[in-house]
């Protein structure tokens, strides 16, 4: 699903992301570890183009993002198209960023109105769908002010759902939250997991990565340090600076 070959990204002189190779499978939860200023926000933002990046190539479900091929050659993508295959990949990032003046249905609704064109009907049937999904079938319409934060946490996955994705990216999704919140969001996560969302999250729940992640992968100073899977990375972690790292977060 997703395939990033030698990825390099600076920003001015300061190389962030220093040629990055991961495979993603379909259905596969794919964990990303790693201290800060490693460099994981940098590679999801790449991801869906929301970043260039400066060498290498990344492509979802077999398209180049963010080019187009031809010959030896890669000609950058117009930004109608670049839109296109970013609807097809869902964010989820720390804070929620919902619409504040907007109920938390019309929140669900708006992409798929005003950027699928779907009917209102439609989307609005959906969008409780999702809503009900979440567990939010009650809140449909709370504005998000009158919501917890893990309520808007779990909006805000609805919402990104709403656009059918087939791929979703998290960023640290719970750790804005209040510790006993972390839990349900945690828990919408895993639902979607066990359905098959192909699934790319950054975090520093370590018990949510040993438990659900089919590959985790430690990033340190821009590269990845070891992948594998969660009893290998986090049970019986090889290198110096993954253990270092572990016996911080665990
Ligand atoms: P954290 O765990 O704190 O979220 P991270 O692993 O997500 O860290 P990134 O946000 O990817 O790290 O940042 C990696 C490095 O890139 C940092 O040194 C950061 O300062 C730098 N960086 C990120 N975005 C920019 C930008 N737009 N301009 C300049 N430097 C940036
Ligand atoms: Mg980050």
């Amino acid at each position: 699903m997703v395939r990033a070959e030698n990825v390099h990204k600076s920003f001015g002189h300061v190389e962030v992301l220093k040629g990055i190779d991961l495979e993603v499978a379909n259905g596969e939860v794919f964990c990303l570890l790693g201290p800060s200023g490693s460099g994981k926000s940098t590679f999801l933002r790449c991801i869906n183009h929301l970043e260039t990046i400066d060498a290498g190539r990344l492509s979802v479900d077999g398209e180049l993002i963010g080019y187009r091929e031809e010959g030896d050659k890669l000609y950058e993508l117009r930004e109608s198209e670049v839109a296109a295959q970013r609807r097809d990949i869902g964010m989820v990032f720390q804070r929620f960023n919902l619409f504040p003046h907007m109920t938390a249905l019309e929140n669900v609704m708006e992409a798929p109105v005003q950027v699928r064109r779907e009917s209102r009907t439609d989307a609005r049937d959906r969008a409780l769908q999702l809503l009900d999904r979440v567990g939010l079938g009650e809140r449909a319409g709370n504005y998000p002010a009158q919501l917890s934060g893990g309520q808007q946490q779990r909006v805000a996955i609805a919402r990104a759902l709403a656009m059918k994705p087939k791929l979703m990216l998290f960023d640290e999704p719970t750790s804005a939250l209040d510790p006993e919140l972390v839990g349900e969001v945690l828990d919408v996560m895993k639902d979607l997991a066990r359905e098959g969302m192909t699934m790319i999250v950054v975090t520093h729940e370590i018990g949510f990565a040993r438990e659900v992640a089919d590959t985790v992968v430690f990033m340190d100073d821009g590269v990845v340090v070891e992948a594998g899977k969660p009893a290998d990375i986090i049970g019986n972690p090889q290198h110096a600076r993954t253990k270092a790292f572990l016996s911080k977060v665990l």
